[in-house]
Protein backbone atom coordinates (compact mmCIF):
# COMPACT_ATOMS: atom_id res chain seq x y z
CA UNK A 1 0.00 0.00 0.00
CA UNK A 2 1.46 3.44 -1.30
CA UNK A 3 0.50 5.75 1.77
CA UNK A 4 1.40 8.88 -0.39
CA UNK A 5 -1.79 10.28 -1.77
CA UNK A 6 -1.86 11.37 -5.25
CA UNK A 7 -3.07 14.79 -7.00
CA UNK A 8 -6.82 13.68 -6.93
CA UNK A 9 -6.78 12.55 -3.22
CA UNK A 10 -4.55 15.78 -2.21
CA UNK A 11 -7.41 17.88 -3.73
CA UNK A 12 -10.32 15.74 -2.49
CA UNK A 13 -8.65 16.26 0.88
CA UNK A 14 -7.78 19.86 0.67
CA UNK A 15 -11.65 20.91 -1.17
CA UNK A 16 -12.86 19.00 2.36
CA UNK A 17 -10.58 20.69 4.80
CA UNK A 18 -11.17 24.24 3.58
CA UNK A 19 -14.63 24.09 3.47
CA UNK A 20 -14.65 22.35 6.71
CA UNK A 21 -12.70 25.18 8.50
CA UNK A 22 -14.69 27.31 7.04
CA UNK A 23 -18.11 26.98 6.46
CA UNK A 24 -19.06 23.76 8.58
CA UNK A 25 -17.21 24.05 11.71
CA UNK A 26 -18.82 27.35 12.50
CA UNK A 27 -22.05 25.93 12.11
CA UNK A 28 -21.96 22.64 14.11
CA UNK A 29 -22.62 23.85 18.01
CA UNK A 30 -25.73 25.77 16.02
CA UNK A 31 -26.59 22.62 13.95
CA UNK A 32 -26.32 20.31 17.37
CA UNK A 33 -27.88 22.29 19.30
CA UNK A 34 -31.16 23.13 17.36
CA UNK A 35 -31.51 19.42 15.74
CA UNK A 36 -31.26 21.14 12.65
CA UNK A 37 -30.66 19.33 9.10
CA UNK A 38 -27.72 21.04 7.51
CA UNK A 39 -28.89 21.67 4.26
CA UNK A 40 -26.83 24.91 3.16
CA UNK A 41 -24.04 22.39 4.00
CA UNK A 42 -24.98 19.64 1.96
CA UNK A 43 -25.87 21.87 -0.83
CA UNK A 44 -22.50 23.35 -0.67
CA UNK A 45 -20.59 19.67 -0.28
CA UNK A 46 -22.63 18.88 -3.53
CA UNK A 47 -21.23 21.96 -5.07
CA UNK A 48 -17.88 20.59 -4.25
CA UNK A 49 -18.34 17.28 -5.54
CA UNK A 50 -18.47 15.78 -2.12
CA UNK A 51 -21.68 13.97 -2.17
CA UNK A 52 -20.81 11.48 -4.99
CA UNK A 53 -16.95 10.84 -4.36
CA UNK A 54 -16.85 7.53 -5.67
CA UNK A 55 -19.66 7.48 -8.05
CA UNK A 56 -18.39 7.43 -11.49
CA UNK A 57 -17.91 11.11 -13.33
CA UNK A 58 -20.61 9.99 -16.20
CA UNK A 59 -23.15 9.46 -13.57
CA UNK A 60 -22.75 13.17 -12.17
CA UNK A 61 -20.37 11.84 -9.30
CA UNK A 62 -16.91 12.92 -8.92
CA UNK A 63 -14.77 9.44 -9.57
CA UNK A 64 -12.36 10.39 -7.17
CA UNK A 65 -11.87 6.83 -5.21
CA UNK A 66 -12.68 5.33 -2.10
CA UNK A 67 -9.58 6.79 -0.49
CA UNK A 68 -10.24 10.30 -1.33
CA UNK A 69 -13.76 9.52 0.08
CA UNK A 70 -12.20 8.64 3.17
CA UNK A 71 -10.19 11.76 3.80
CA UNK A 72 -13.22 13.77 2.47
CA UNK A 73 -15.23 11.61 5.34
CA UNK A 74 -12.93 12.70 8.13
CA UNK A 75 -12.52 16.14 7.25
CA UNK A 76 -16.35 17.13 7.44
CA UNK A 77 -16.60 14.94 10.36
CA UNK A 78 -14.01 17.00 12.26
CA UNK A 79 -16.32 19.87 11.77
CA UNK A 80 -19.80 18.28 12.05
CA UNK A 81 -20.70 14.89 12.78
CA UNK A 82 -24.34 15.16 11.97
CA UNK A 83 -23.00 16.65 8.37
CA UNK A 84 -20.69 13.79 8.11
CA UNK A 85 -23.09 10.88 8.48
CA UNK A 86 -25.96 12.39 6.25
CA UNK A 87 -22.93 13.35 3.48
CA UNK A 88 -22.08 9.11 4.82
CA UNK A 89 -25.14 7.81 3.62
CA UNK A 90 -25.90 9.73 0.21
CA UNK A 91 -22.62 8.64 -0.67
CA UNK A 92 -23.54 5.20 -0.12
CA UNK A 93 -26.61 4.85 -1.53
CA UNK A 94 -25.10 7.15 -4.76
CA UNK A 95 -22.45 4.02 -4.98
CA UNK A 96 -24.74 0.92 -4.75
CA UNK A 97 -27.36 2.39 -7.45
CA UNK A 98 -24.08 3.06 -9.34
CA UNK A 99 -22.97 -0.61 -8.90
CA UNK A 100 -25.95 -2.52 -8.86
CA UNK A 101 -28.40 -0.52 -10.57
CA UNK A 102 -29.78 -0.75 -14.43
CA UNK A 103 -28.96 1.79 -16.90
CA UNK A 104 -31.77 3.39 -16.40
CA UNK A 105 -32.15 3.12 -12.11
CA UNK A 106 -28.44 5.01 -12.17
CA UNK A 107 -29.24 7.41 -15.22
CA UNK A 108 -32.31 8.70 -13.22
CA UNK A 109 -31.02 8.61 -9.40
CA UNK A 110 -27.26 8.72 -8.81
CA UNK A 111 -27.21 12.55 -10.38
CA UNK A 112 -29.55 13.87 -8.74
CA UNK A 113 -28.22 12.43 -5.47
CA UNK A 114 -24.43 14.13 -6.40
CA UNK A 115 -26.30 17.52 -7.06
CA UNK A 116 -27.93 17.89 -4.41
CA UNK A 117 -31.66 17.50 -6.50
CA UNK A 118 -32.34 15.34 -3.98
CA UNK A 119 -31.59 16.45 -0.62
CA UNK A 120 -30.03 12.78 0.68
CA UNK A 121 -30.69 9.34 0.09
CA UNK A 122 -31.18 6.70 2.60
CA UNK A 123 -30.86 3.20 3.33
CA UNK A 124 -33.39 1.17 5.13
CA UNK A 125 -32.00 -2.20 6.27
CA UNK A 126 -33.03 -2.01 9.82
CA UNK A 127 -36.30 -2.65 11.43
CA UNK A 128 -37.88 -2.50 15.12
CA UNK A 129 -37.04 -6.20 15.65
CA UNK A 130 -34.28 -6.77 12.80
CA UNK A 131 -31.02 -4.72 13.67
CA UNK A 132 -27.79 -7.26 14.07
CA UNK A 133 -29.52 -9.90 12.46
CA UNK A 134 -31.39 -8.47 9.22
CA UNK A 135 -32.54 -11.75 8.28
CA UNK A 136 -35.09 -11.32 10.83
CA UNK A 137 -36.60 -8.10 9.22
CA UNK A 138 -40.36 -8.33 8.57
CA UNK A 139 -41.42 -6.62 5.79
CA UNK A 140 -42.81 -7.89 2.77
CA UNK A 141 -42.89 -7.14 -1.20
CA UNK A 142 -45.86 -8.73 -2.81
CA UNK A 143 -45.14 -9.21 -6.82
CA UNK A 144 -48.78 -7.97 -7.55
CA UNK A 145 -48.54 -7.60 -11.70
CA UNK A 146 -47.02 -4.13 -12.68
CA UNK A 147 -45.82 -3.69 -9.42
CA UNK A 148 -44.57 -4.56 -6.40
CA UNK A 149 -46.49 -3.69 -3.27
CA UNK A 150 -44.48 -3.19 0.03
CA UNK A 151 -45.75 -3.56 3.42
CA UNK A 152 -44.09 -3.02 6.92
CA UNK A 153 -41.68 -0.97 9.11
CA UNK A 154 -38.23 0.50 9.04
CA UNK A 155 -36.13 1.89 12.17
CA UNK A 156 -33.41 4.23 12.68
CA UNK A 157 -33.76 5.41 8.93
CA UNK A 158 -30.98 8.36 8.49
CA UNK A 159 -32.04 11.55 6.46
CA UNK A 160 -35.80 9.60 5.68
CA UNK A 161 -37.21 13.36 6.23
CA UNK A 162 -35.41 14.43 3.71
CA UNK A 163 -34.45 11.66 0.82
CA UNK A 164 -35.58 11.59 -2.59
CA UNK A 165 -34.52 8.03 -2.80
CA UNK A 166 -34.63 5.35 -0.51
CA UNK A 167 -32.81 2.04 -1.04
CA UNK A 168 -34.98 -0.62 0.98
CA UNK A 169 -34.89 -4.11 1.83
CA UNK A 170 -37.86 -6.48 1.32
CA UNK A 171 -38.78 -10.36 1.63
CA UNK A 172 -39.60 -11.29 -1.81
CA UNK A 173 -39.67 -15.31 -0.52
CA UNK A 174 -41.58 -17.15 1.98
CA UNK A 175 -39.65 -17.61 5.12
CA UNK A 176 -40.39 -21.49 4.76
CA UNK A 177 -38.66 -21.81 1.10
CA UNK A 178 -36.55 -18.76 1.87
CA UNK A 179 -35.20 -18.82 5.26
CA UNK A 180 -32.76 -15.72 6.76
CA UNK A 181 -31.68 -13.36 4.03
CA UNK A 182 -32.07 -15.73 1.21
CA UNK A 183 -35.63 -14.59 0.55
CA UNK A 184 -34.48 -10.83 0.75
CA UNK A 185 -34.32 -8.06 -2.36
CA UNK A 186 -33.59 -4.98 -2.69
CA UNK A 187 -36.00 -1.95 -4.15
CA UNK A 188 -35.52 1.91 -4.95
CA UNK A 189 -38.78 3.83 -3.63
CA UNK A 190 -38.77 7.54 -4.22
CA UNK A 191 -39.20 10.08 -1.75
CA UNK A 192 -42.90 10.72 -1.44
CA UNK A 193 -44.36 7.60 -2.82
CA UNK A 194 -48.02 6.65 -1.62
CA UNK A 195 -47.82 4.29 0.97
CA UNK A 196 -44.47 5.52 2.83
CA UNK A 197 -44.92 7.27 5.89
CA UNK A 198 -42.38 8.95 7.50
CA UNK A 199 -42.50 9.20 11.44
CA UNK A 200 -41.00 11.72 13.91
CA UNK A 201 -37.43 11.83 14.32
CA UNK A 202 -36.01 10.22 17.46
CA UNK A 203 -34.45 12.30 19.78
CA UNK A 204 -31.19 11.33 20.34
CA UNK A 205 -28.25 11.62 21.96
CA UNK A 206 -25.46 12.89 20.00
CA UNK A 207 -25.94 13.70 15.79
CA UNK A 208 -28.27 15.95 16.89
CA UNK A 209 -28.14 17.17 13.11
CA UNK A 210 -28.78 14.13 11.56
CA UNK A 211 -32.32 12.94 10.51
CA UNK A 212 -32.83 9.56 12.10
CA UNK A 213 -36.80 8.21 12.00
CA UNK A 214 -38.65 5.45 10.95
CA UNK A 215 -40.60 4.65 8.38
CA UNK A 216 -44.29 2.46 7.30
CA UNK A 217 -44.92 0.96 4.03
CA UNK A 218 -48.63 0.69 4.12
CA UNK A 219 -49.30 -1.15 0.53
CA UNK A 220 -46.67 1.09 -0.98
CA UNK A 221 -46.58 0.53 -4.60
CA UNK A 222 -43.65 1.06 -6.64
CA UNK A 223 -42.89 0.00 -10.51
CA UNK A 224 -41.51 -3.27 -11.12
CA UNK A 225 -38.30 -1.71 -12.39
CA UNK A 226 -37.40 -0.31 -8.78
CA UNK A 227 -36.30 -3.87 -8.09
CA UNK A 228 -32.35 -2.97 -8.09
CA UNK A 229 -30.20 -6.21 -8.42
CA UNK A 230 -31.36 -9.55 -8.65
CA UNK A 231 -34.69 -11.14 -7.19
CA UNK A 232 -33.85 -12.33 -3.47
CA UNK A 233 -30.38 -11.05 -4.39
CA UNK A 234 -30.91 -8.35 -1.45
CA UNK A 235 -29.09 -9.55 1.08
CA UNK A 236 -25.20 -9.52 -0.97
CA UNK A 237 -25.96 -5.72 -2.32
CA UNK A 238 -26.84 -4.84 1.75
CA UNK A 239 -23.08 -6.47 2.73
CA UNK A 240 -21.47 -5.28 -0.01
CA UNK A 241 -22.88 -1.76 0.66
CA UNK A 242 -22.24 -1.89 4.58
CA UNK A 243 -19.02 -3.26 3.98
CA UNK A 244 -18.30 0.27 1.89
CA UNK A 245 -20.22 2.50 4.40
CA UNK A 246 -18.15 0.82 7.73
CA UNK A 247 -14.79 2.69 5.81
CA UNK A 248 -16.93 5.52 5.93
CA UNK A 249 -17.62 5.24 9.80
CA UNK A 250 -14.20 4.79 10.60
CA UNK A 251 -13.69 7.85 9.02
CA UNK A 252 -16.19 9.95 11.03
CA UNK A 253 -14.90 8.33 13.93
CA UNK A 254 -11.66 9.61 13.16
CA UNK A 255 -12.56 12.59 12.40
CA UNK A 256 -14.17 13.11 15.45
CA UNK A 257 -11.50 11.99 17.22
CA UNK A 258 -9.17 14.28 15.73
CA UNK A 259 -11.24 17.36 16.31
CA UNK A 260 -10.98 15.75 20.14
CA UNK A 261 -7.51 16.02 20.21
CA UNK A 262 -6.65 19.32 18.49
CA UNK A 263 -9.24 21.08 21.35
CA UNK A 264 -7.31 19.00 23.84
CA UNK A 265 -3.90 20.44 23.13
CA UNK A 266 -5.11 23.53 22.69
CA UNK A 267 -6.38 23.44 26.24
CA UNK A 268 -3.37 21.69 27.71
CA UNK A 269 -1.32 24.72 26.46
CA UNK A 270 -3.88 27.56 27.63
CA UNK A 271 -4.86 26.18 31.17
CA UNK A 272 -2.97 26.54 34.04
CA UNK A 273 -3.22 24.93 37.50
CA UNK A 274 -0.91 24.91 40.05
CA UNK A 275 1.31 27.99 38.19
CA UNK A 276 2.24 26.03 35.16
CA UNK A 277 -0.02 24.86 32.10
CA UNK A 278 -1.55 21.44 32.24
CA UNK A 279 0.62 20.47 29.39
CA UNK A 280 3.25 20.56 31.39
CA UNK A 281 1.61 17.66 33.67
CA UNK A 282 2.96 13.81 32.93
CA UNK A 283 -1.09 12.49 33.30
CA UNK A 284 -2.17 14.90 30.88
CA UNK A 285 1.15 14.45 28.64
CA UNK A 286 0.52 10.85 28.81
CA UNK A 287 -3.15 11.05 27.86
CA UNK A 288 -2.53 13.38 24.65
CA UNK A 289 0.24 10.86 23.29
CA UNK A 290 -2.47 8.01 24.04
CA UNK A 291 -4.95 9.58 21.82
CA UNK A 292 -2.68 10.26 19.01
CA UNK A 293 -1.44 6.74 18.81
CA UNK A 294 -4.76 5.41 18.67
CA UNK A 295 -6.11 7.96 15.94
CA UNK A 296 -3.30 7.94 13.45
CA UNK A 297 -3.90 3.41 14.01
CA UNK A 298 -7.08 4.27 12.90
CA UNK A 299 -6.45 6.09 10.20
CA UNK A 300 -3.81 3.29 9.04
CA UNK A 301 -6.11 0.43 9.37
CA UNK A 302 -8.76 2.93 7.05
CA UNK A 303 -6.61 3.54 4.90
CA UNK A 304 -5.55 -0.07 4.25
CA UNK A 305 -9.14 -1.24 4.13
CA UNK A 306 -9.85 1.80 1.86
CA UNK A 307 -6.92 1.14 -0.53
CA UNK A 308 -8.06 -2.53 -0.60
CA UNK A 309 -11.63 -1.49 -2.19
CA UNK A 310 -10.52 1.04 -4.31
CA UNK A 311 -8.25 -1.97 -5.74
CA UNK A 312 -11.01 -3.91 -6.10
CA UNK A 313 -9.58 -6.59 -3.71
CA UNK A 314 -11.09 -7.87 -0.63
CA UNK A 315 -11.65 -5.80 1.91
CA UNK A 316 -14.71 -7.02 4.49
CA UNK A 317 -12.33 -7.68 7.36
CA UNK A 318 -10.47 -5.02 6.94
CA UNK A 319 -13.34 -2.75 7.14
CA UNK A 320 -14.59 -4.42 9.93
CA UNK A 321 -11.61 -3.93 12.08
CA UNK A 322 -11.07 -0.04 10.96
CA UNK A 323 -14.20 0.49 12.28
CA UNK A 324 -14.10 -1.28 15.81
CA UNK A 325 -11.18 0.18 15.99
CA UNK A 326 -11.61 4.00 15.08
CA UNK A 327 -15.00 4.05 16.92
CA UNK A 328 -13.60 2.60 19.81
CA UNK A 329 -10.98 4.87 19.59
CA UNK A 330 -13.43 7.77 19.09
CA UNK A 331 -15.11 7.01 21.97
CA UNK A 332 -11.66 6.63 24.14
CA UNK A 333 -10.51 9.62 22.84
CA UNK A 334 -13.42 12.07 23.46
CA UNK A 335 -13.85 10.76 26.90
CA UNK A 336 -10.49 11.80 27.64
CA UNK A 337 -10.61 14.92 26.32
CA UNK A 338 -13.57 15.83 28.65
CA UNK A 339 -11.35 15.05 31.23
CA UNK A 340 -8.64 17.04 30.03
CA UNK A 341 -10.68 19.67 30.19
CA UNK A 342 -11.63 19.36 33.44
CA UNK A 343 -14.94 20.82 34.68
CA UNK A 344 -15.62 22.96 31.94
CA UNK A 345 -15.22 19.51 29.04
CA UNK A 346 -18.77 19.12 31.08
CA UNK A 347 -20.24 22.17 29.44
CA UNK A 348 -21.61 22.49 26.27
CA UNK A 349 -19.56 25.70 26.32
CA UNK A 350 -16.47 23.27 25.01
CA UNK A 351 -17.15 21.18 21.94
CA UNK A 352 -15.44 18.40 23.37
CA UNK A 353 -18.83 17.54 24.77
CA UNK A 354 -20.62 17.30 21.84
CA UNK A 355 -17.36 15.04 20.50
CA UNK A 356 -17.77 12.71 23.08
CA UNK A 357 -21.84 12.64 22.30
CA UNK A 358 -21.41 12.41 18.42
CA UNK A 359 -18.60 9.45 19.12
CA UNK A 360 -20.75 7.26 20.72
CA UNK A 361 -23.12 6.13 17.57
CA UNK A 362 -20.02 5.11 15.68
CA UNK A 363 -19.91 1.68 17.89
CA UNK A 364 -23.62 1.31 17.04
CA UNK A 365 -24.63 2.26 13.39
CA UNK A 366 -23.77 0.14 10.48
CA UNK A 367 -22.78 -2.93 12.58
CA UNK A 368 -22.01 -2.64 16.19
CA UNK A 369 -18.70 -3.65 17.55
CA UNK A 370 -19.65 -6.61 18.77
CA UNK A 371 -20.62 -7.54 15.18
CA UNK A 372 -17.59 -6.39 13.95
CA UNK A 373 -15.85 -8.96 15.85
CA UNK A 374 -17.82 -11.66 14.88
CA UNK A 375 -17.03 -10.66 11.05
CA UNK A 376 -13.41 -10.73 12.03
CA UNK A 377 -13.47 -13.99 13.97
CA UNK A 378 -15.59 -15.96 11.26
CA UNK A 379 -12.95 -14.54 8.32
CA UNK A 380 -10.04 -15.85 10.88
CA UNK A 381 -11.73 -19.53 11.91
CA UNK A 382 -13.20 -20.15 7.96
C1 LIG B 1 -28.46 7.18 14.96
C2 LIG B 1 -28.65 5.91 14.20
C3 LIG B 1 -28.73 5.95 12.81
C4 LIG B 1 -28.95 4.76 12.10
N1 LIG B 1 -29.08 4.80 10.74
C5 LIG B 1 -29.47 3.70 10.06
C6 LIG B 1 -29.79 3.76 8.67
O1 LIG B 1 -29.68 4.81 8.02
N2 LIG B 1 -30.25 2.64 8.06
C7 LIG B 1 -30.39 1.47 8.71
O2 LIG B 1 -30.80 0.49 8.08
N3 LIG B 1 -30.08 1.35 10.04
C8 LIG B 1 -29.62 2.45 10.71
N4 LIG B 1 -29.32 2.37 12.06
C9 LIG B 1 -29.52 1.11 12.75
C10 LIG B 1 -28.23 0.46 13.22
O3 LIG B 1 -27.51 -0.06 12.14
C11 LIG B 1 -28.61 -0.58 14.28
O4 LIG B 1 -28.97 0.15 15.44
C12 LIG B 1 -27.51 -1.55 14.58
O5 LIG B 1 -27.29 -2.40 13.48
C13 LIG B 1 -27.83 -2.42 15.82
O6 LIG B 1 -29.12 -2.94 15.75
P1 LIG B 1 -30.09 -2.78 17.01
O7 LIG B 1 -30.09 -1.34 17.38
O8 LIG B 1 -31.39 -3.40 16.66
O9 LIG B 1 -29.40 -3.58 18.17
P2 LIG B 1 -29.48 -5.16 18.43
O10 LIG B 1 -29.18 -5.89 17.17
O11 LIG B 1 -30.75 -5.46 19.13
O12 LIG B 1 -28.27 -5.36 19.41
C14 LIG B 1 -28.33 -5.08 20.81
C15 LIG B 1 -27.00 -5.51 21.42
O13 LIG B 1 -26.83 -6.92 21.24
C16 LIG B 1 -25.60 -7.16 20.59
N5 LIG B 1 -25.71 -8.33 19.72
C17 LIG B 1 -26.67 -8.59 18.79
N6 LIG B 1 -26.43 -9.75 18.18
C18 LIG B 1 -25.29 -10.24 18.71
C19 LIG B 1 -24.51 -11.42 18.49
N7 LIG B 1 -24.84 -12.32 17.57
N8 LIG B 1 -23.40 -11.59 19.24
C20 LIG B 1 -23.02 -10.66 20.16
N9 LIG B 1 -23.72 -9.55 20.41
C21 LIG B 1 -24.82 -9.33 19.69
C22 LIG B 1 -25.32 -5.89 19.77
O14 LIG B 1 -23.96 -5.79 19.43
C23 LIG B 1 -25.81 -4.84 20.76
O15 LIG B 1 -24.80 -4.59 21.70
C24 LIG B 1 -29.04 3.54 12.78
C25 LIG B 1 -28.94 3.51 14.19
C26 LIG B 1 -28.75 4.68 14.88
C27 LIG B 1 -28.65 4.62 16.38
Amino acid sequence: MDLTLNETQKLVQQTARDFSARVIAPAASDIDKHERFPEDLLKGLADLGLLAVNVPEALGGSGAGVVSYALAMQEVASACASTAVTMAVTNMVGEVIAKFGTDAQKALHCPKLASFEYKAGSFALSEPDAGSDPGGMATTARDDGDTWVLDGAKQWITSGAHAGVFVVWARTGPRETHPGTRGVSCFLVEGGAKGLKIGRAEDKLGIRGSNTVALEFDACRVPKSALLGQLHGGFKIAMMALDGGRIGISSQAIGIARAALAASVAYAKERKQFGKPIGDFQAIQWKLADMKVGIDAAHLLCMRAAYLKENDKLFSREASMSKVFASETAVRVTNEAIQIHGGYGYTREFAVERHMRDARVTTIYEGTSEVQRIVIARSLLS
